[in-house]
């Protein structure tokens, strides 16, 4: 999931990348390094950590240049180290590259490489690439580059430079995203365009088996075959300053309080009235398409994933359509059987997880429609899908993922509203009053986000406890899993996320006074059987925070604690718990003195497999 990012121009190369990467350490912080030329000359800095590691080096030692590439790594193939780091170099140090992705048949390239007399420094399956592109290396560096890349399988984006030839950046990808910014005198290379934002909102995005000769004042886009690619401009929808944290402790904690906003953002133009039917321009179904439909299969990782049982659930519920989700990984290594008149939904952030990539070409294989449900616009999955509905989340670096989650479940809302609208499959009431909640939802969470300092009491009551379990039920059962990853991923709690009807098959086992429940019982049918499973819980000694609706005096009295949420219609309640259930592991986290926004051995864009 490494970063990369290159820059040619006039400017100082390793102050760039330096920036640039500071908005992609989301990606990764194992090490980082740039390289840059100068007279003639490649120099290299590595450094083994965050990127401050870096900074410090540079500033000690600074790399002057105009010519340059950096990298962010998460380790794939060799354990974080200065020579395992990034950029690597050919045999005679005047090759670099940077490399996101993996090379999956490097075991074998190594060999031959090594056989013809190439040494090796690293054990990254990302160094044969400046060895082979030494090999090819015949004064023309794209022609090299190009030559090395018909040798490689698996995933890649690289950025390579040449102190031969100072005025060329050269870049290519597989699978793995890059785009090219555009500027005036000088360019630019990036995993992401986040990264090159605040130079540039004009990119090109790159795609699979494509190569990009940059130099200060052009850049050309060829095939493998070297034919000339006519790419549209894109310009990046948002102002540079999104891409900061505007004051706040973490991305996290800022992506959270983006919600309220970001929410009429996604609604706008979709549904502005409860009499009114749903537009989702995007998706790329008339309304015989919608109708037609067999099946619907969502497809996603991690939150996302949890996004997704929302989905299957709603969709069940309004759209009357047999609806499965499935883990984008596993569904891979099965054989499902795919219906006519498949829509499958893939459901990711940044449009670039691999395994979700991977699942849609799957399913576009066995014949589905694929309408996927994305932030990032014009990313990989989006150019791979019939149809996608954005979230319109705006950036989210935070790595623990939160506006994207609540605005991914608002959006399969709408989907499934929408549908259920064309099929006719449950009473225009009930439509009508699910959109007047889903219209009133952003104020609610606007309510909720003021409720922090209630959270933040809570919080500090649990956060030296190692363990915990999150119950949850129906709907609801998606909010129990995404609450307990939340804390996981970002204050490293032992927790888990199950459904209350199960706990009698195992996890009440683990329940003692050392032990918190976090427990979802709103209003809706499970409630009843919420308290019970309170009561038991109880019973045990183990303390409970109750998630429940405001002024609900049963549930006061049962638990230790209360998060108190707005009453909803039970099957949009997934998106007001979430707020809660997002704060409390913030603030949790934090209280245990962790970096949020860059939790242990995690990245955000899952790149590889
Ligand atoms: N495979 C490369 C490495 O381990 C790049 C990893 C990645 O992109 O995540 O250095």
């Amino acid at each position: 999931m490494c970063g990369i990012v290159g820059y040619i121009g006039s400017r100082q190369a390793a102050e760039i990348c330096l920036s640039g990467l500071r908005r992609l350490e989301y990606r990764g912080y194992d090490s980082a390094g740039v390289a840059v030329i100068r007279d003639g000359q490649l120099q290299v800095r590595k450094v083994v950590g965050k990127l401050a590691n870096l900074t410090a080096a540079l500033r000690e030692s600074p790399l002057p240049g105009t010519t340059g590439i950096g990298h962010t790594r998460w380790a794939t193939h060799g354990k974080p180290s200065v020579t395992n780091s990034h950029p690597h170099l050919s045999c005679d140090g005047r090759i670099a590259v940077v490399h996101n992705g993996i090379i999956e048949n490097y075991g074998e390239l190594r060999n031959q490489l090594e056989a013809e007399g190439h040494q090796f420094r690293s054990v990254t399956d990302t160094e044969v690439m400046p060895h082979l592109v030494e090999k090819y290396y015949q004064g023309d560096l794209r022609e090299a580059v190009r030559r090395a890349i018909l040798d490689l399988e698996g995933a890649f984006a690289f950025g390579v430079i040449c102190a031969d030839e100072p005025e060329q950046l050269i870049a290519a990808r597989r699978f793995s995203p890059l785009v090219v910014g555009i500027g005036e005198g000088e360019n630019y290379i990036a995993s992401d365009m986040g990264a090159i934002r605040p130079e540039t909102d004009q990119v090109y995005v790159i795609g699979d088996d494509e190569l990009a000769l940059i130099t200060p004042d052009d850049i050309e886009l060829t095939d493998l075959e070297l034919n000339p690619i006519d790419r549209q401009v894109f310009t990046i929808p948002w102002p540079p300053e999104a891409a900061q944290k505007s004051g706040h402790k973490y991305f996290m904690h800022k992506e959270i309080h983006e919600q309220a906003e970001a929410m009429h953002a996604c609604l706008a133009g979709r549904l502005s009235n409860p009499d009114e039917p749903i537009i989702l321009e995007g998706l790329g179904m008339s309304e015989q398409d919608i109708r037609n439909l067999q099946k619907v299969v969502f497809t996603a990782c991690g939150t996302a994933f949890h996004a997704g049982m929302v989905g299957q659930f709603i969709m069940e519920s309004l759209a009357q359509v047999p609806a499965q989700v499935d883990l984008a990984a596993e569904f891979q290594v099965k054989d499902p059987v795919v219906l006519d008149n498949t829509l499958a939904v893939i459901i990711s952030q940044s449009g670039e997880t691999a395994d979700s990539l991977l699942a849609l070409r799957d399913l576009k294989g066995k014949g589905a429609r694929i309408a996927s449900v994305l932030n990032v616009v014009d990313s990989s999955i989006a150019r791979e899908s019939d149809g996608v509905v954005y979230i319109q989340a705006g950036p989210e670096i935070g790595v623990a993922s939160t506006k994207a989650y609540t605005l991914q479940v608002l959006t399969l809302e709408l989907l499934a509203l929408h549908f259920a609208e064309v099929r006719q499959s449950a009473p225009p009431e009930q439509i009508r009053a699910l959109k007047a909640a889903l219209l009133a939802v952003p104020d609610q969470v606007a309510e909720l986000l003021r409720r922090e300092p209630e959270v933040k009491q809570v919080a500090a009551r649990y956060y030296e406890m190692d363990d915990a379990l999150y119950l949850g039920r129906g709907i609801n059962l998606p909010s129990a899993m995404e609450g307990a990853l939340k804390l996981k991923e970002i204050s490293y709690i032992h927790a888990e996320g199950y459904s209350a009807g199960e706990m009698k098959h195992g996890p009440i086992a683990l329940v003692d006074p050392e032990l918190f429940t976090v427990a979802i019982a709103v209003n809706g049918q499970v409630y009843e059987k919420m308290t019970g499973n309170i009561q038991e819980i109880k019973a045990r000694e183990g303390p409970v925070i109750g998630v429940a609706n405001d002024g609900d005096e049963v549930i006061a009295q049962q638990c230790n604690d209360v998060l108190w949420v707005p009453s909803c219609p039970e099957l949009i309640s997934p998106i007001t718990v979430a707020i809660p259930l997002q704060l409390l592991a913030y603030h949790m986290a934090d209280m245990r003195g962790e970096d949020i926004d860059q939790p242990r051995n995690l990245a955000k864009t899952v790149t590889v497999e």
